[in-house]
């Protein structure tokens, strides 16, 4: 039996997982209903809406949430016309459309994950353990068998064989710089340790980028709040 240390999922396999589940997840919302869903929704709200003539918010409210805004070209069409070609491919591009603001969002909470949880170092975060879940027919082996392993050793007072993933990430970024001042970006909501790290950042093309999208942002802001 390999241990649990040797056990390593490759980031490209990872995603390739993640996007097939993902786009299941949105064909099964479709099979079990969510297109009359919305037409049962957008009935109520949108003609309403239509008949005291202001335009769709969506930046607002339930109109923001994922899984409404794509279906809008479909869902404003009569009747027949949605039963007719262009109405099929209108709802073909709902579809894929929530496929993938469903794909970007989930890149979202990952970063979120490894941002706020196991790459910073200015709070108290539980060690995390990685348990390989690619594979559902393997649960038992690969996801409950570990994380039990896991638990029972903390809980005998020992340390588990496998290393928890923000310990070596912390190691391999910060190495060795416990006793370096912290520096925190608020543009990037990065932590970076001693100056060496924090200048690289100030001028990487990624704070750049960050900074610019932010100040465009409040200039936008700016101009909507003055109208
Ligand atoms: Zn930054």
């Amino acid at each position: 039996m390999r241990s649990i240390n040797s056990r390593f999922v490759s980031p490209k396999l990872l995603q390739k997982v993640l996007e097939e589940r993902l786009n299941s997840r949105v064909d099964a919302m479709v099979e079990t209903g969510l297109v009359q869903e919305l037409l049962d929704f957008h009935r109520r709200y949108n003609e309403q809406r239509i008949k005291s003539n202001t335009s769709a918010d969506y930046t607002t409210g339930i109109f923001q949430s994922i899984g409404f805004k794509e279906f809008h070209a479909y869902l404003v069409l009569p009747e027949e016309e949605r039963r007719e070609k262009k109405g099929k491919e209108l709802l073909e591009k709902g579809i894929t459309d929530l496929k993938q603001v469903t794909r970007r969002y989930s890149k979202k909470q990952e970063k979120w994950v490894m941002n706020r949880i196991i790459r910073r170092s200015d709070r108290q975060v539980p060690p995390v353990y990685v348990l390989d879940c690619t594979d559902i027919s393997k649960w038992n082996n690969c996801v409950y068998e570990p994380a039990v392993t896991i638990i029972e050793t903390i809980l005998r007072g020992e340390k588990p064989e496998q290393k928890p993933i923000n310990e070596s990430v912390e190691n391999q970024k910060f190495n060795d710089s416990s006793n370096e001042e912290k520096h925190f970006c608020d543009i990037c909501e990065r932590v970076f340790i001693g100056d060496y790290q924090w200048d690289i950042h100030m001028t990487s093309t990624k704070h750049m980028r960050a900074l610019k999208r932010k100040k465009r942002l409040e200039q936008q802001k700016e101009v909507e709040e003055n109208r």
